[in-house]
């Protein structure tokens, strides 16, 4: 894939990954703790899969920048957010700390179990909010403060516009998974997701800025003008983007 001319100016930098860094051969390679390292054995994952060779050690040392990876359906991209993700989180324990967004019920029901089930050593509390749930119980479970909320962008949304908005001034991570179907434009997502982005990565006081992680298989025109979707919701934060 040519870089385009937006892609090469100093905000973005494009790293194309052609085949995993031989580096990151196993789980421990890539710097993961213990106890993270102990439930992927447990789950059956013998090895890293490419995605997670390079988003794992890159998410656990970037703390200052967002971050775009292709990669292909099946490739394991949700441990790949999810273990680095809870590693910080077992060190900075405060809030609801990740918020997922993806774009039907039944990914969000998926991506909830993955994180309970990677995050058992930490017992890490994952709130699914989804249309087609009570959403009086889901916005009492986000008052709890989970550690991770993963939603469609449609239930969410409108809770932060309702009575008692769930409190996302903490947010560390806002993964958008299947990235290029939330930001199709016209995809009835648009709206929803710019808030939600806005919301979470906006100026309050906080130890780090929001970083945003969007995945996908695709590439599409829609994750090319991401930052005219965004608008200023991405601050001034590099995008680096992973082509696996
Ligand atoms: P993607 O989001 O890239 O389409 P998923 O994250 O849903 O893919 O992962 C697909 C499947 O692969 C899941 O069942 C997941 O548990 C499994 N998986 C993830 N990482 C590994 C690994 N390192 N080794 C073996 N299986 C894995
Ligand atoms: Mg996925």
């Amino acid at each position: 894939t040519k870089a385009t001319a937006a892609e090469e100016s100093s905000r973005t930098r494009v790293i194309e990954t052609k085949k995993p860094l031989s580096t990151y051969a196993t789980f421990e390679d890539l710097g993961l703790a213990d106890p993270l390292i102990k439930t992927c054995r447990e789950l059956g994952f013998r090895k890293p899969t490419p995605v997670q060779r390079v988003v794992i050690p890159f998410l656990l040392q970037q703390r200052h920048s967002h971050l775009m990876a292709l990669a292909s359906t099946g490739s394991g991209k949700t441990a790949a957010f999810c273990l680095p993700i809870l590693q910080h989180l077992s060190e900075d324990p405060y809030g609801i700390y990740a918020v997922v967004l993806t774009p039907t019920r039944e990914l969000a029901k998926q991506i909830h179990q993955q994180v309970v089930a990677l995050g058992s050593s930490y017992r890490v509390q994952s709130a699914l909010v989804v249309g087609g749930l009570d959403s009086v119980r889901q916005s009492c479970e986000l008052d709890q403060r989970p550690h991770f909320c993963v939603a469609t962008p449609g239930r969410l949304a409108t809770l932060l516009r309702g009575p008692q908005p769930p409190k996302l001034g903490q947010v560390q991570y806002l993964v958008l998974d299947e990235a290029d179907r939330l930001l199709t434009p016209h995809s009835g997502f648009e709206r929803d997701v710019a808030e939600l982005l806005l919301h979470c990565t906006s100026n309050k006081p906080r130890r780090m800025p929001c970083q945003t992680l969007l995945f996908s298989a695709t590439m599409t025109k829609s994750l090319e003008s991401l930052e005219d979707i965004a608008g200023s919701g991405l601050g001034r934060l590099p995008l680096e983007k992973f082509m696996i």
